[in-house]
C-alpha cells in the first residue's frame, strides 16, 4: 500500500491486529446518495467486547503510566496520519454518510485539530501532575493527582461520525485511558480507516480496539461489563438513558452528548443578510442531521413576514443532489430509516394542517437516494411534536415573538438544551439573553463554530458532562489528593 492509499479493513480491531468477528456474521453497509451496497462489514457480538475490553484491561496499566510527552507523540502522529489523507477520509465519509463533500473537509479539519489539541494538553499533564495545594495549615501539604479513569467504552453515532469519535479517542488516549470504540452501524466505514491510521500510529497493542455491531448487541455488552470503568455516549437520549442504567450496576463513569431542539432567536435589529445564512447552516448542514440543529427559529414579530419571505427564497436556492459534486450544498439524509423518519414527521405536520412554506417532502428531482427537500413550517403550534421533538432532519419549525423576554421564556421551553443562536446587532441584548438562555452554548451573530478549546454539551437532557476543552480530559480522569502530615 503506498502512503497515500486509504486502507480500509471490515474487521474488528483488537490487540494491534485485525481480524474476524466470532460469528463469522458481516453486514452491509450502504450509500444513502445511492441506495447501492457499499462494503461489508463484520458484526461483532458479546464474545469480541469481552476479548477488546480484555485487550485494554491488559494494556492499562502501562498506558496509564505512560508520560504524558509519549501519549501526545501517539496523538500528533494520528493528527498527521489523518491530514495526509484527507481527501480520501472525506471520500469515504460523503460515501457512508451523505453528507457533501465540502462539509466531510470541514470535518476532517476538526479531526486533526482535536488531536493537536489533546496533544498539546497531554504534553503539559506531566509538569501538572502532583499540583500542591494551598491549605490554611503549615503541619499539612496536599497535592493533586489526575489519573485515568481506566478503560473506557466509546460509542457514537452516524451523522458526524469521525468527529464525535475524536472528541471521545483524544482526549481518552491523552488523559491515559485504553478505549473499545463502538462505531455507528450505519457509517462504520470512516472510523475504521481512522482505526487503520491509528493502527499506524506507534500505539502499543490494546490500547485502541474498535468493535463493530450493533447497538443492541456490542453496546449494550460494552456498557455493562464489569472492566469497563467508564462510559463515554453520544447518541439519543432515549439511548443515553438506558445506557445510564446499565452504567449504574458497577458505577462506571458516564458522559452522555443527547439530543437537541434548539433555538435561534431573531430579533429585528439584527443584520438581514448575515441572519439568512446562519438560519440556513443552523438547519440545513449536514441535512438537519446534527444534535445542535436550530430547529426552532423564532422572529421578532415587526419583521416576521418580510424575513420569512426571504428566507423562502435563500432556501429554495440550496442546490440539493450528489453530495461528491462540490456545487451541492445539501446532500441525502444519511440512511433510510432516517428518511423515513423525518417524512413521517413532515407528514404528520401536513396532516395536522401546520402552514408550509417550502419543501414538504421527498426531491422530485432525485430518483434513488434518500433525497428530501428543505422544509420550513409557520406558525407552528408550542404542543406540536415537530415544535416539541428532535426531528434530525432538514425541518424548520418558526414561531414570532413580541418581547426579549417573551423570546427567552419560549427558546426555554423544551426538555432539552444543548445550543442557541442569538441573532442581534445590540451588544448588551446578546450578552443578556446569553445568560439567559438554559443551555450549554450560543452562538451570536456566528455560524455554528466549534473550537476544541470551548465546551461541548447541554443542559437538561441533552448531556451529562462536557466534552472538548480540559472538561473532555477530565472525564477521562480520576482526581486524587494526597495529604501528607509534615515530616520532621
Ligand atoms: P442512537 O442512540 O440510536 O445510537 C447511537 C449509538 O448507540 C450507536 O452506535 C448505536 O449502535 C448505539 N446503541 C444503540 N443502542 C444501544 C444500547 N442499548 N447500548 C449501547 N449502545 C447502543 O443514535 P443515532 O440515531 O445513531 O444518532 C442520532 C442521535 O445522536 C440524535 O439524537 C442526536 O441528537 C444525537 N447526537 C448528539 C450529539 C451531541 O453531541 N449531543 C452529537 C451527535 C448526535
Amino acid at each position: 500500500m503506498t502512503h497515500n492509499q486509504l486502507h480500509q479493513p471490515h474487521q474488528l480491531y483488537i490487540a494491534g491486529r485485525w481480524r474476524d468477528a466470532h460469528s463469522g456474521r458481516m453486514e452491509t453497509v450502504f450509500n444513502p446518495a445511492t441506495e447501492a451496497a457499499l462494503a461489508e462489514i463484520a458484526v461483532g457480538a458479546a464474545q469480541d467486547v469481552d476479548d477488546a475490553v480484555a485487550a485494554a484491561a491488559t494494556a492499562q496499566a502501562a498506558w496509564g503510566k505512560s508520560s504524558g510527552l509519549e501519549r501526545a507523540a501517539c496523538l500528533r502522529a494520528i493528527a498527521r496520519g489523518v491530514q495526509e489523507q484527507q481527501e480520501q477520509l472525506a471520500r469515504l465519509q460523503t460515501a457512508n454518510n451523505g453528507k457533501p463533500l465540502s462539509e466531510s473537509l470541514i470535518d476532517i479539519g476538526d479531526v486533526v485539530a482535536t488531536f493537536d489539541y489533546y496533544a498539546e494538553l497531554a504534553e503539559q499533564l506531566d509538569t501538572h501532575q502532583d499540583q500542591p495545594v494551598t491549605l490554611p495549615s503549615v503541619d499539612f501539604t496536599a497535592t493533586l493527582r489526575r489519573e485515568p479513569c481506566g478503560v473506557a467504552a466509546l460509542i457514537v453515532p452516524w451523522n458526524f461520525p469521525m468527529v464525535t469519535t475524536a472528541w471521545k479517542v483524544a482526549p481518552a488516549l491523552a488523559a491515559g485511558c485504553t478505549v473499545v470504540l463502538k462505531p455507528s452501524e450505519i457509517t462504520p466505514l470512516p472510523e475504521l480507516a481512522l482505526a487503520a491510521i491509528i493502527d499506524r500510529a506507534g500505539l502499543p497493542a490494546g490500547v485502541f480496539n474498535l468493535v463493530t455491531g450493533s447497538g443492541a448487541e456490542v453496546g449494550a455488552a460494552l456498557v455493562s461489563h464489569p472492566a469497563v470503568r467508564k462510559v463515554s455516549f453520544t447518541g439519543s437520549t432515549a439511548v443515553g438513558q438506558t445506557v445510564m442504567k446499565a452504567a449504574a450496576d458497577d458505577l462506571k463513569r458516564v458522559s452522555l452528548e443527547l439530543g437537541g431542539k434548539s433555538a435561534a432567536l431573531m430579533f429585528a435589529d439584527a443584520d438581514i443578510e448575515q441572519a439568512l445564512d446562519i438560519v440556513c447552516g443552523g438547519i440545513f448542514f449536514n441535512a438537519g442531521q446534527m444534535c445542535s440543529a436550530t430547529s426552532r427559529l423564532l422572529i421578532e414579530r415587526s419583521i416576521a413576514e418580510d424575513f420569512t419571505a426571504r428566507l423562502k427564497q435563500r432556501v429554495e436556492s440550496i442546490k440539493v443532489g450528489d453530495p461528491m459534486d462540490p456545487a451541492t450544498q445539501m446532500g441525502p439524509l444519511s440512511s433510510r430509516q432516517q428518511y423515513q423518519k423525518v417524512q413521517q414527521y413532515i407528514q404528520q405536520g401536513l396532516d395536522a394542517g401546520l402552514k408550509l412554506i417550502t419543501g414538504g417532502g421527498r426531491l422530485p428531482t432525485m430518483s434513488k437516494g434518500y433525497f428530501l427537500a428543505p422544509t420550513i413550517f409557520t406558525d407552528v403550534p408550542f404542543d406540536s411534536p415537530l415544535w416539541r421533538e428532535e426531528i434530525f432532519g432538514p425541518v424548520l419549525c418558526i414561531n414570532t415573538f413580541d418581547s426579549e423576554q417573551g423570546a427567552i421564556e419560549i427558546a426555554n421551553q423544551s426538555e432539552y438544551g444543548l445550543v442557541a443562536t442569538v441573532l442581534t446587532s445590540d451588544h448588551e441584548r446578546a450578552c443578556r439573553v446569553s445568560a439567559a438562555l438554559d443551555v450549554g452554548l450560543v452562538w451570536v451573530n456566528s455560524p455554528q463554530v466549534i473550537f476544541p478549546q470551548t465546551s461541548w454539551g447541554g443542559m437538561k437532557k441533552s448531556s451529562i458532562g462536557r466534552e472538548l476543552g480540559p472538561w473532555g480530559l477530565h472525564a477521562f480522569q480520576e482526581i486524587k489528593h494526597v495529604v501528607m502530615a509534615a515530616f520532621e
